[in-house]
Protein backbone atom coordinates (compact mmCIF):
# COMPACT_ATOMS: atom_id res chain seq x y z
CA UNK A 1 0.00 0.00 0.00
CA UNK A 2 1.37 3.20 -1.05
CA UNK A 3 1.24 6.06 2.25
CA UNK A 4 -1.17 8.23 2.60
CA UNK A 5 -2.21 10.86 4.93
CA UNK A 6 -5.74 10.81 6.65
CA UNK A 7 -7.79 13.23 7.88
CA UNK A 8 -11.40 12.92 9.75
CA UNK A 9 -14.87 15.41 8.70
CA UNK A 10 -16.94 16.25 11.09
CA UNK A 11 -19.40 18.06 8.57
CA UNK A 12 -20.10 18.34 4.93
CA UNK A 13 -18.89 21.66 5.03
CA UNK A 14 -15.04 20.30 6.58
CA UNK A 15 -15.20 17.47 4.24
CA UNK A 16 -15.54 19.47 0.95
CA UNK A 17 -12.90 21.83 2.34
CA UNK A 18 -10.39 19.01 3.16
CA UNK A 19 -10.98 17.60 -0.74
CA UNK A 20 -7.49 18.29 -2.54
CA UNK A 21 -6.56 16.13 -6.01
CA UNK A 22 -5.57 12.83 -5.37
CA UNK A 23 -8.04 12.34 -2.28
CA UNK A 24 -10.84 9.80 -1.47
CA UNK A 25 -13.72 9.89 0.82
CA UNK A 26 -13.84 7.28 2.87
CA UNK A 27 -17.30 6.05 4.18
CA UNK A 28 -17.55 2.21 5.47
CA UNK A 29 -13.93 1.75 3.70
CA UNK A 30 -15.40 -2.54 2.06
CA UNK A 31 -14.52 -1.44 -1.30
CA UNK A 32 -11.92 1.34 -1.02
CA UNK A 33 -9.62 -0.51 1.16
CA UNK A 34 -9.50 -3.50 -0.61
CA UNK A 35 -8.78 -1.70 -3.70
CA UNK A 36 -5.82 -0.06 -2.09
CA UNK A 37 -4.66 -3.14 -0.74
CA UNK A 38 -4.50 -3.83 -4.26
CA UNK A 39 -2.47 -0.93 -5.59
CA UNK A 40 -5.95 -0.29 -8.15
CA UNK A 41 -5.93 2.98 -6.37
CA UNK A 42 -3.23 4.92 -4.46
CA UNK A 43 -4.88 8.13 -2.89
CA UNK A 44 -2.85 10.31 -1.43
CA UNK A 45 -4.97 11.46 1.02
CA UNK A 46 -8.16 9.65 2.59
CA UNK A 47 -10.81 11.99 3.84
CA UNK A 48 -12.55 10.23 6.33
CA UNK A 49 -16.96 10.61 6.22
CA UNK A 50 -17.77 8.28 8.63
CA UNK A 51 -19.28 10.40 11.18
CA UNK A 52 -20.67 12.73 8.85
CA UNK A 53 -24.72 13.25 10.49
CA UNK A 54 -25.82 11.91 7.25
CA UNK A 55 -27.61 8.79 8.46
CA UNK A 56 -31.13 9.71 9.06
CA UNK A 57 -34.08 8.07 6.95
CA UNK A 58 -36.59 10.36 6.91
CA UNK A 59 -40.13 11.21 4.87
CA UNK A 60 -40.08 14.28 3.65
CA UNK A 61 -42.93 16.69 3.28
CA UNK A 62 -43.82 15.55 -0.73
CA UNK A 63 -44.20 12.49 1.10
CA UNK A 64 -40.16 11.03 -0.68
CA UNK A 65 -38.25 9.22 1.12
CA UNK A 66 -34.62 10.53 1.44
CA UNK A 67 -31.92 7.88 2.80
CA UNK A 68 -28.73 9.60 3.85
CA UNK A 69 -25.56 8.67 2.28
CA UNK A 70 -24.24 7.12 5.95
CA UNK A 71 -27.27 5.20 6.30
CA UNK A 72 -25.74 1.38 6.72
CA UNK A 73 -26.77 -1.44 3.83
CA UNK A 74 -27.98 -3.04 7.06
CA UNK A 75 -29.98 -0.29 8.42
CA UNK A 76 -31.92 0.43 5.11
CA UNK A 77 -32.57 -2.89 4.38
CA UNK A 78 -34.23 -3.76 7.98
CA UNK A 79 -35.64 -0.17 8.12
CA UNK A 80 -39.80 -1.16 9.20
CA UNK A 81 -40.99 2.16 6.46
CA UNK A 82 -38.60 0.57 3.79
CA UNK A 83 -39.78 -3.34 4.29
CA UNK A 84 -43.12 -1.71 3.98
CA UNK A 85 -43.58 0.48 0.99
CA UNK A 86 -40.17 -0.41 -0.67
CA UNK A 87 -39.78 -4.30 -0.25
CA UNK A 88 -38.08 -4.49 -3.90
CA UNK A 89 -35.23 -1.95 -2.40
CA UNK A 90 -34.76 -4.32 1.07
CA UNK A 91 -34.98 -7.47 -1.02
CA UNK A 92 -32.24 -6.17 -3.52
CA UNK A 93 -29.85 -5.11 -0.72
CA UNK A 94 -30.02 -8.32 1.27
CA UNK A 95 -29.52 -10.20 -1.84
CA UNK A 96 -25.96 -8.74 -1.56
CA UNK A 97 -22.54 -9.18 0.23
CA UNK A 98 -22.81 -10.86 3.86
CA UNK A 99 -24.33 -9.04 6.84
CA UNK A 100 -21.10 -7.93 8.71
CA UNK A 101 -20.42 -6.19 5.06
CA UNK A 102 -23.53 -4.55 5.22
CA UNK A 103 -23.43 -3.46 8.58
CA UNK A 104 -20.13 -1.23 7.50
CA UNK A 105 -21.27 -0.93 3.89
CA UNK A 106 -22.98 2.62 3.06
CA UNK A 107 -25.70 3.98 0.83
CA UNK A 108 -23.21 5.94 -0.59
CA UNK A 109 -20.29 3.36 -1.15
CA UNK A 110 -22.71 1.30 -2.62
CA UNK A 111 -23.30 3.32 -5.44
CA UNK A 112 -19.90 4.18 -5.99
CA UNK A 113 -18.40 0.68 -5.58
CA UNK A 114 -16.11 0.03 -8.58
CA UNK A 115 -16.60 -3.27 -10.79
CA UNK A 116 -15.85 -6.55 -10.28
CA UNK A 117 -13.25 -7.94 -13.70
CA UNK A 118 -10.35 -9.86 -12.40
CA UNK A 119 -8.42 -7.86 -15.03
CA UNK A 120 -9.19 -4.48 -12.99
CA UNK A 121 -8.16 -5.64 -9.73
CA UNK A 122 -5.00 -7.18 -11.46
CA UNK A 123 -2.49 -4.31 -11.42
CA UNK A 124 0.10 -6.38 -13.14
CA UNK A 125 -2.15 -6.26 -16.64
CA UNK A 126 -3.49 -4.00 -18.76
CA UNK A 127 -7.08 -2.51 -17.89
CA UNK A 128 -8.25 0.32 -19.38
CA UNK A 129 -10.13 1.68 -16.32
CA UNK A 130 -7.22 1.50 -14.22
CA UNK A 131 -5.01 2.33 -16.49
CA UNK A 132 -6.80 4.49 -19.75
CA UNK A 133 -5.02 3.53 -22.45
CA UNK A 134 -3.30 0.46 -21.77
CA UNK A 135 -5.99 -2.24 -23.40
CA UNK A 136 -8.67 -4.40 -22.14
CA UNK A 137 -7.47 -8.49 -21.85
CA UNK A 138 -10.88 -9.36 -21.19
CA UNK A 139 -12.75 -8.39 -24.38
CA UNK A 140 -10.68 -11.52 -25.44
CA UNK A 141 -9.92 -13.26 -22.29
CA UNK A 142 -11.65 -14.81 -19.24
CA UNK A 143 -15.23 -12.78 -19.70
CA UNK A 144 -18.28 -15.20 -18.56
CA UNK A 145 -18.74 -12.13 -15.96
CA UNK A 146 -18.70 -9.55 -18.43
CA UNK A 147 -21.28 -6.86 -19.91
CA UNK A 148 -23.87 -8.14 -22.50
CA UNK A 149 -25.37 -4.58 -22.95
CA UNK A 150 -23.80 -1.21 -23.56
CA UNK A 151 -20.11 -2.15 -23.52
CA UNK A 152 -17.85 -0.26 -25.50
CA UNK A 153 -14.48 -1.54 -27.62
CA UNK A 154 -12.61 0.04 -24.56
CA UNK A 155 -14.67 -1.81 -21.78
CA UNK A 156 -16.74 -4.85 -21.17
CA UNK A 157 -17.19 -4.43 -17.36
CA UNK A 158 -20.45 -4.27 -14.90
CA UNK A 159 -21.06 -2.80 -12.19
CA UNK A 160 -21.28 -4.86 -9.53
CA UNK A 161 -24.69 -3.08 -7.22
CA UNK A 162 -27.70 -5.02 -6.26
CA UNK A 163 -28.91 -2.01 -4.74
CA UNK A 164 -28.64 -0.02 -7.49
CA UNK A 165 -30.69 -2.17 -9.97
CA UNK A 166 -33.56 -1.70 -7.66
CA UNK A 167 -32.75 2.38 -7.18
CA UNK A 168 -33.20 2.01 -10.80
CA UNK A 169 -36.55 0.30 -11.30
CA UNK A 170 -37.73 3.06 -8.79
CA UNK A 171 -35.87 6.10 -10.37
CA UNK A 172 -34.22 7.38 -7.49
CA UNK A 173 -32.58 10.22 -7.23
CA UNK A 174 -29.02 11.33 -6.12
CA UNK A 175 -28.20 14.21 -3.96
CA UNK A 176 -24.71 15.31 -4.26
CA UNK A 177 -23.30 18.60 -2.52
CA UNK A 178 -19.36 19.97 -4.09
CA UNK A 179 -17.74 23.32 -4.32
CA UNK A 180 -19.85 24.77 -6.32
CA UNK A 181 -23.12 24.16 -4.28
CA UNK A 182 -26.20 21.28 -4.47
CA UNK A 183 -27.19 19.19 -7.25
CA UNK A 184 -30.02 16.12 -7.66
CA UNK A 185 -29.14 13.35 -10.25
CA UNK A 186 -32.00 11.25 -11.66
CA UNK A 187 -30.49 7.42 -10.72
CA UNK A 188 -30.60 6.81 -14.69
CA UNK A 189 -27.91 9.33 -15.54
CA UNK A 190 -26.42 8.52 -12.25
CA UNK A 191 -24.09 5.75 -13.65
CA UNK A 192 -22.76 5.91 -17.27
CA UNK A 193 -21.48 3.39 -20.12
CA UNK A 194 -17.99 3.01 -20.27
CA UNK A 195 -17.47 4.69 -24.44
CA UNK A 196 -14.36 5.64 -24.61
CA UNK A 197 -13.59 6.91 -21.20
CA UNK A 198 -14.00 3.33 -19.40
CA UNK A 199 -12.27 4.94 -16.39
CA UNK A 200 -15.43 6.79 -15.58
CA UNK A 201 -18.15 4.99 -14.06
CA UNK A 202 -20.53 7.94 -13.12
CA UNK A 203 -21.19 11.52 -13.48
CA UNK A 204 -19.94 12.85 -9.78
CA UNK A 205 -17.22 14.86 -9.35
CA UNK A 206 -14.32 13.58 -7.39
CA UNK A 207 -14.84 16.53 -5.09
CA UNK A 208 -18.67 15.90 -4.74
CA UNK A 209 -20.10 14.64 -1.96
CA UNK A 210 -23.18 11.94 -2.10
CA UNK A 211 -25.05 13.30 1.09
CA UNK A 212 -28.51 11.57 0.04
CA UNK A 213 -30.58 8.97 -2.02
CA UNK A 214 -34.16 10.02 -2.46
CA UNK A 215 -37.30 7.86 -3.99
CA UNK A 216 -40.03 8.82 -4.59
CA UNK A 217 -43.26 7.76 -2.63
CA UNK A 218 -44.65 5.54 -5.22
CA UNK A 219 -42.72 2.44 -3.95
CA UNK A 220 -44.29 -1.00 -5.78
CA UNK A 221 -45.11 -2.38 -2.34
CA UNK A 222 -47.79 -4.95 -3.75
CA UNK A 223 -46.14 -5.96 -7.00
CA UNK A 224 -42.53 -6.59 -6.81
CA UNK A 225 -39.37 -8.95 -6.94
CA UNK A 226 -36.06 -9.00 -7.02
CA UNK A 227 -34.47 -11.75 -8.16
CA UNK A 228 -30.64 -13.00 -8.31
CA UNK A 229 -29.01 -15.44 -10.03
CA UNK A 230 -25.18 -16.27 -9.18
CA UNK A 231 -22.77 -18.85 -8.97
CA UNK A 232 -23.44 -19.60 -5.04
CA UNK A 233 -26.26 -19.34 -3.13
CA UNK A 234 -24.65 -16.36 -0.73
CA UNK A 235 -21.79 -13.87 -0.49
CA UNK A 236 -21.80 -13.94 -4.73
CA UNK A 237 -21.82 -11.21 -7.37
CA UNK A 238 -24.98 -10.83 -9.46
CA UNK A 239 -24.27 -13.26 -13.35
CA UNK A 240 -27.80 -11.68 -14.06
CA UNK A 241 -30.57 -9.54 -11.53
CA UNK A 242 -33.65 -8.74 -12.16
CA UNK A 243 -35.68 -5.55 -10.05
CA UNK A 244 -39.55 -6.22 -11.60
CA UNK A 245 -42.06 -3.80 -10.50
CA UNK A 246 -45.51 -3.43 -11.99
CA UNK A 247 -48.85 -1.72 -11.02
CA UNK A 248 -51.37 -3.89 -11.72
CA UNK A 249 -55.68 -3.20 -12.43
CA UNK A 250 -57.12 -6.79 -12.24
CA UNK A 251 -54.78 -8.46 -14.16
CA UNK A 252 -54.02 -5.69 -16.56
CA UNK A 253 -50.79 -3.57 -16.35
CA UNK A 254 -50.84 0.02 -15.77
CA UNK A 255 -47.43 0.71 -14.97
CA UNK A 256 -44.10 -1.64 -15.52
CA UNK A 257 -40.21 -1.23 -14.51
CA UNK A 258 -37.64 -3.70 -15.02
CA UNK A 259 -33.81 -3.05 -14.41
CA UNK A 260 -31.05 -5.59 -14.56
CA UNK A 261 -27.91 -6.20 -13.03
CA UNK A 262 -24.95 -7.85 -13.78
CA UNK A 263 -25.12 -7.37 -17.50
CA UNK A 264 -23.50 -3.71 -18.17
CA UNK A 265 -21.96 -1.22 -17.30
CA UNK A 266 -24.58 0.38 -15.03
CA UNK A 267 -27.99 -0.60 -14.01
CA UNK A 268 -29.86 -1.72 -17.44
CA UNK A 269 -33.21 -0.46 -18.60
CA UNK A 270 -35.07 -0.55 -21.27
CA UNK A 271 -37.96 2.23 -21.60
CA UNK A 272 -39.66 0.91 -24.75
CA UNK A 273 -39.67 -2.95 -23.31
CA UNK A 274 -41.56 -1.22 -20.10
CA UNK A 275 -43.73 0.95 -22.15
CA UNK A 276 -44.54 -2.10 -24.69
CA UNK A 277 -46.11 -4.12 -20.95
CA UNK A 278 -48.39 -1.47 -20.16
CA UNK A 279 -52.13 -1.83 -20.73
CA UNK A 280 -51.02 -5.77 -21.53
CA UNK A 281 -52.92 -8.60 -19.87
CA UNK A 282 -50.52 -10.36 -17.03
CA UNK A 283 -49.27 -13.44 -18.71
CA UNK A 284 -46.47 -15.99 -19.64
CA UNK A 285 -46.49 -14.80 -23.61
CA UNK A 286 -46.56 -11.10 -22.11
CA UNK A 287 -43.73 -11.61 -19.95
CA UNK A 288 -41.81 -13.83 -22.60
CA UNK A 289 -42.58 -11.65 -25.25
CA UNK A 290 -40.93 -8.62 -23.24
CA UNK A 291 -38.08 -10.34 -21.85
CA UNK A 292 -37.39 -11.24 -25.78
CA UNK A 293 -37.53 -7.65 -27.04
CA UNK A 294 -35.03 -6.63 -24.17
CA UNK A 295 -32.61 -9.45 -24.92
CA UNK A 296 -32.47 -8.14 -28.52
CA UNK A 297 -29.94 -5.98 -27.90
CA UNK A 298 -27.59 -8.22 -26.10
CA UNK A 299 -23.96 -8.21 -27.64
CA UNK A 300 -22.72 -11.17 -25.32
CA UNK A 301 -18.52 -12.41 -25.91
CA UNK A 302 -17.08 -15.47 -25.73
CA UNK A 303 -17.34 -16.55 -22.61
CA UNK A 304 -21.29 -15.31 -22.04
CA UNK A 305 -23.61 -16.24 -24.13
CA UNK A 306 -24.91 -17.87 -21.19
CA UNK A 307 -26.37 -14.57 -19.96
CA UNK A 308 -28.59 -14.18 -22.90
CA UNK A 309 -30.51 -16.86 -21.81
CA UNK A 310 -30.33 -16.59 -18.60
CA UNK A 311 -31.46 -13.02 -18.64
CA UNK A 312 -34.60 -14.03 -20.59
CA UNK A 313 -35.83 -16.51 -17.86
CA UNK A 314 -34.65 -14.17 -15.39
CA UNK A 315 -37.24 -11.45 -17.02
CA UNK A 316 -40.11 -13.76 -17.19
CA UNK A 317 -39.43 -15.11 -13.78
CA UNK A 318 -39.38 -12.16 -11.92
CA UNK A 319 -42.26 -10.28 -13.12
CA UNK A 320 -43.84 -13.73 -12.48
CA UNK A 321 -42.94 -13.46 -8.97
CA UNK A 322 -43.58 -9.89 -8.86
CA UNK A 323 -47.50 -10.30 -10.05
CA UNK A 324 -48.17 -12.85 -6.98
CA UNK A 325 -46.13 -10.10 -4.62
CA UNK A 326 -42.65 -12.08 -4.48
CA UNK A 327 -41.58 -14.12 -2.27
CA UNK A 328 -39.74 -11.56 0.67
CA UNK A 329 -36.52 -12.94 2.18
C1 LIG B 1 -16.55 -9.80 -0.31
C2 LIG B 1 -17.54 -8.76 -0.76
C3 LIG B 1 -18.75 -9.17 -1.32
C4 LIG B 1 -19.68 -8.22 -1.75
N1 LIG B 1 -20.86 -8.63 -2.32
C5 LIG B 1 -21.72 -7.71 -2.81
C6 LIG B 1 -22.92 -8.09 -3.47
O1 LIG B 1 -23.21 -9.29 -3.62
N2 LIG B 1 -23.76 -7.11 -3.93
C7 LIG B 1 -23.45 -5.78 -3.78
O2 LIG B 1 -24.24 -4.93 -4.20
N3 LIG B 1 -22.33 -5.40 -3.18
C8 LIG B 1 -21.46 -6.31 -2.69
N4 LIG B 1 -20.30 -5.91 -2.10
C9 LIG B 1 -19.92 -4.51 -2.20
C10 LIG B 1 -20.32 -3.68 -1.01
O3 LIG B 1 -21.71 -3.52 -1.01
C11 LIG B 1 -19.61 -2.34 -1.21
O4 LIG B 1 -18.23 -2.57 -0.97
C12 LIG B 1 -20.13 -1.27 -0.30
O5 LIG B 1 -21.49 -1.00 -0.55
C13 LIG B 1 -19.33 0.00 -0.43
O6 LIG B 1 -19.74 0.89 0.59
P1 LIG B 1 -18.67 1.51 1.57
O7 LIG B 1 -19.38 2.49 2.45
O8 LIG B 1 -17.88 0.46 2.29
O9 LIG B 1 -17.75 2.28 0.52
P2 LIG B 1 -16.19 2.65 0.58
O10 LIG B 1 -15.37 1.44 0.35
O11 LIG B 1 -15.90 3.48 1.79
O12 LIG B 1 -16.12 3.62 -0.68
C14 LIG B 1 -16.35 3.15 -1.98
C15 LIG B 1 -16.17 4.32 -2.95
O13 LIG B 1 -17.18 5.28 -2.73
C16 LIG B 1 -16.63 6.56 -2.40
N5 LIG B 1 -17.58 7.12 -1.45
C17 LIG B 1 -18.15 6.46 -0.40
N6 LIG B 1 -19.12 7.21 0.13
C18 LIG B 1 -19.15 8.37 -0.58
C19 LIG B 1 -19.97 9.54 -0.52
N7 LIG B 1 -20.95 9.68 0.37
N8 LIG B 1 -19.73 10.53 -1.44
C20 LIG B 1 -18.75 10.41 -2.37
N9 LIG B 1 -17.94 9.33 -2.45
C21 LIG B 1 -18.16 8.32 -1.57
C22 LIG B 1 -15.24 6.28 -1.90
O14 LIG B 1 -14.37 7.37 -2.15
C23 LIG B 1 -14.85 5.08 -2.75
O15 LIG B 1 -14.39 5.49 -4.00
C24 LIG B 1 -19.37 -6.84 -1.63
C25 LIG B 1 -18.16 -6.43 -1.04
C26 LIG B 1 -17.24 -7.38 -0.63
C27 LIG B 1 -15.94 -6.90 -0.02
Amino acid sequence: MTPFNYARAADVGEALALYQPGSRFIAGGTNLLDLMKENVVRPERLIDISRLPLREITVQDDDRVRIGALVSNADLAYDPLVQGRYPLLSQAILAGASPQLRNMATTGGNLLQRTRCYYFYDSTVPCNKREPGSGCPAREGLNRIHAIFGASDQCVATHPSDMCVALAALEATVEVQGPQGTRSIAFKDFHRLPGDQPERDNHLGEDELITAVQLPSEGFATHSHYLKIRDRASYAFALVSVAAALKLEGDRILEARLALGGVAHKPWRNPAVEAGLVGKAVSHETFAAAADALIQEARPLAGNAFKVKLARRAIVRALDEAVLGGQRP
